[in-house]
């Protein structure tokens, strides 16, 4: 990309960085919570109705998801937007303590406030590039609800939203600007529901079944099932329903609410069968009857590297944020708030990120309390333990995304520092760069579209002959 080409992406970007900085506020305030995000990806949607695109509500039970697009012809470039916030962590902007926001419950720890919004002054901005070349192409952003255990990616890919897009492209607001370039694990998330006999729990506890009992039963089966699976697998639960608060009453109801994982999709639909069997054998035991209700599902994620590397290169070429002194002051000010092993554990991750490679810069680095720079790409295969409905679409089409800085170096995800640090400078700068990375690698894939063969070349190799199957079965809809 020549200079010329790199100084307009800058401009054109922070031409238009005031209007969405006040959207991207506008979110947080708003902290709406999955497949409730109304007015969040409206005002997302909206923004790109009045310039131009053209939007559409794809999907009739996910209210909240919109498909807007502009431009005609190939490549066709897709950009993900994610809105949604996390219940509980209400948190006032700013502050240096835990300190809850008066009209909210909920707050924006993953911050998917400023992921939509960036998205979406890109999309404005590769417009811009497309209506002044006269390129071919076309710019589609795709505004995904429920990404906090929603999987509304996966829905959208099994209603076939993404099956007019040639390449996909995300970014995650972070700590550090680099290349997600993790597999991540896919997921099943199904709830368990006991129904006993009531009874009075010392008068007449023949005459009781426990739930209760079925669900603590479960969950011992359920622990004696880890020494017995992959070593990746993962498998959580959190008990919804006791059943009530009265140690003489038999408990009639009680649900639990299980998380499984592993690396492929195979692996977590065989241990859910065997979660489910353990969930019969409870109710055997303990003479109730169990509904199984499936929740939710996402796939692997599987990061194209042949976009990882194109990415990489603008971001490297674009640069990271520049902070301004009072942004340094502010992270070492955050900084204190991190215990010891919320910093060591990010510093794993940037040296994760780093890779071998490069002695010096990994120990500059560790010294930062602000990522100022572009960490290079290492290409060695990872494993990230967690999990993103993203994979769905990485198995739809080729598919890359990168972490943008929008917090202090050590900020662990979904805590009230995240939330805080939402509105601050740092995070509207990280928000801008993301843009601005998204922005030039659309204008790559459209100036040579040859990136686009070959990440479909790619991709071919990683499916070996396997065809997308949604994790989600035909009939399930989202909990809301
Ligand atoms: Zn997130």
């Amino acid at each position: 990309m020549d200079e010329s080409r790199i100084g307009w992406i800058h401009q054109a970007v922070d031409d238009t960085t005031d209007a969405f900085r006040k959207i991207s506020d506008e979110i947080w305030d708003l902290a709406e919570l999955r497949f409730k995000e109304l007015n969040s990806s409206k005002l997302l949607a909206d923004s790109l109705k009045d310039c131009g695109f053209e939007v559409k509500w794809p999907v009739p039970y996910l209210e909240t998801a919109f498909v807007a697009s502009y431009g005609s012809g190939k490549p066709a470039v897709g950009l993900l937007a994610e809105f949604d916030a996390l219940s509980g962590m209400s948190q006032t902007a700013g502050a240096l303590h835990q300190e809850a926001r008066k009209g909210s419950e909920n707050g924006h720890g993953c911050g998917h406030h400023l992921l939509g919004t960036a998205v979406v002054q890109a999309a404005v901005t590769i417009k811009k590039y497309l209506e002044e070349t006269g390129k071919e192409g076309t710019i589609i952003v795709f505004g995904c609800p429920a990404e906090e255990g929603g999987s509304g990616k996966t829905y959208m890919a099994r209603e076939g939203v993404f099956d007019d897009v040639d390449v996909a492209l995300t970014w995650h607001p972070g700590t550090h600007n680099a290349m997600f370039s993790s597999e991540t694990l896919a997921n099943i998330q199904a709830s368990f529901k006991f129904k006993g006999v009531s009874a009075h729990a010392a008068a007449a506890p023949h005459l009781g079944r426990s739930a209760l009992d079925a669900v603590e039963l479960m969950n011992i089966g359920v622990n004696y099932l880890r020494e017995h699976m992959p070593s990746d697998a993962r498998v959580h639960y959190a008990v919804t329903d006791t059943g009530g608060n009265s140690p003489n009453v038999v408990q009639a109801h009680a649900e639990v609410l299980y998380l499984i994982r592993a690396p492929k999709m195979a692996d977590v639909e065989s241990l859910y069968e065997r979660v489910v069997d353990i969930a019969k054998g409870a109710s055997l035991m303990s003479g109730t009857e169990v509904s199984v209700r499936f929740d939710k599902a996402c796939s692997n994620y599987m990061p194209n590297k042949t976009l990882g590397r194109l990415v990489s290169k603008q971001m490297l070429t674009i640069g990271a944020p520049v902070f301004a002194e009072s942004d340094y002051e502010m992270a070492r000010q955050y900084r204190e708030t991190f215990s010891q092993g919320e910093i060591a554990n990010d510093l794993r991750e940037a040296k994760s990120l780093i890779g071998k490679g490069d002695v010096l810069f990994r120990k500059e680095y560790e010294q930062k309390v602000l990522s100022d720079v572009v960490i290079p790409l290492d290409e060695q295969d990872r494993l990230l333990s967690g999990s993103t409905d993203v994979g769905d679409v990485s198995w739809k089409v080729p598919t890359a995304q990168f972490f943008s800085a929008c917090a202090a170096i050590g900020t662990p995800m979904h805590t009230w520092q995240m939330v805080s640090q939402g509105k601050l400078p740092v995070a509207h700068r990280g928000s801008v760069s993301a843009a601005k990375f998204l922005t030039a690698t659309a204008i790559e894939l459209f100036e040579n579209p040859k990136w686009v063969d070959e990440a479909w070349e790619e991709h071919a190799e990683q499916l070996e002959g396997q065809d997308y199957r949604c994790p989600i079965p035909s009939g399930v809809y989202p909990q809301k």
